[in-house]
């Protein structure tokens, strides 16, 4: 046994959970390959293989699993669906799994881990176990390279830093409570919210970080907040948001608009409810704070680079038209 190569699709929740999940399979000598950042390619084979009415990051993460699947003995692709109490992942990535074996052929097996901590306290630990004797058989290891994993993971949450995972470092770079602070001494700062697949990910979005920074913006995402913040603007709700994703998206959106930052733009994707739902929830939010520009982009496969730039170069003039009329007025 050993020396199995398993295939991770960059997309969906690669972006919450890469380091874990590659932590403990190559602590256990498994092969990770990934199937690289997301292309012209990749979106076609997602497009081609997925129905038209499901949401653009599915179609993407599609692609890249049609990528990835002959270079593999397995494609690990976890059944999410609770990690903390009183609140769930979206039904696409409960049936993930399976909406990837009937929508595509060809596959190699699939390493399907169901995580689900309503089921009892210890699922979570006894899902990544049973993963693990797929790639070994000595349980210590096993054990071991659990706590380990999940040990590096939580400090990596806390520290926003990961000298383990290379392939996404640069974009984590930007993770720190202290930078957050120094960012919000500079004169703009423009925070991107939305589901870390779409924030993340340069081609779903057309580049607009780097754009962005090439205009010295300051951007803010979600990752820089602490959760217990997330958690405390949370609870201004008359309802509780039972959607995972989605806390850290409208209490980070929360979190902003107290702290007055110049700009809010809510990246969402065509076709996703939860993202329907939130953006209203945020928008009704920023009508509270009108000097906290608020914006939303909707990104599908139709979605064009121009009408992307215009509408960006738009929204910062607009923000900067009117800090200079602050300062000529005051
Ligand atoms: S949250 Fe929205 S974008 Fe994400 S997988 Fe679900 S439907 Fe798609």
């Amino acid at each position: 046994m050993g020396n199995l190569k398993i295939g991770i699709p960059q997309a969906l929740l690669y972006y919450e959970y890469f380091p874990l999940w590659k932590n403990f399979l190559e602590s256990l000598g498994a092969e990770v390959i990934i199937s690289g950042p997301t292309t012209k390619e990749i979106l076609d084979l997602g497009v081609k293989s997925a129905i038209s009415e499901i949401c653009f990051p599915v179609k993407v993460f599609y692609g890249h699993v049609m990528s990835l699947k002959d270079r593999v003995d397995y494609l690990f692709i976890p059944r999410m669906v609770c990690v903390e109490k009183g609140a769930y992942f979206c039904p696409k990535f409960l049936g993930l799994p399976d909406m990837v074996k009937s929508s595509l052929s060809s596959l190699p097996p699939l390493i399907e881990p169901t995580i689900d901590i309503r089921k009892s306290a210890t699922s979570f630990k006894n899902s990544f176990l049973a993963v693990g004797k797929l790639i070994s058989n000595n349980s210590k290891k096993i054990y071991q390279s659990f706590y380990e994993a999940q040990k590096s993971f939580h400090l990596y949450l806390q520290s926003k830093e990961n000298e383990l995972n290379p392939e996404i470092i640069n974009i984590n770079q930007q993770y720190s409570t202290k930078l957050l602070q120094n960012n919000m001494k500079n004169p703009l700062n423009i925070a991107l919210l939305g589901h870390s697949y779409l924030v993340y990910d340069a081609f779903i979005n057309l580049n607009l970080i780097s754009k962005l920074k090439k205009t010295k913006i300051n951007v803010l995402t979600a990752e820089m907040v602490r959760k217990q913040d997330i958690e405390r603007k949370l609870k201004r709700l008359h309802k509780p948001i039972f959607w995972t994703l989605s806390k850290k998206i409208v209490g980070s959106a929360f979190y902003f608009l107290e702290k007055r930052i110049d700009g809010i733009i809510h990246l969402t994707s065509f076709e996703c409810g939860e993202d329907s739902m939130i953006g209203e929830l945020i928008r009704q939010e920023s009508l509270k704070y009108p000097t906290v520009a608020y914006t939303e982009f909707v990104f599908d496969e139709h979605t064009g680079e121009a009408g992307i730039d215009t509408r960006t170069e738009a929204f910062l003039d607009m923000i900067i038209r009117r800090k200079r009329y602050e300062s000529n007025h005051t």
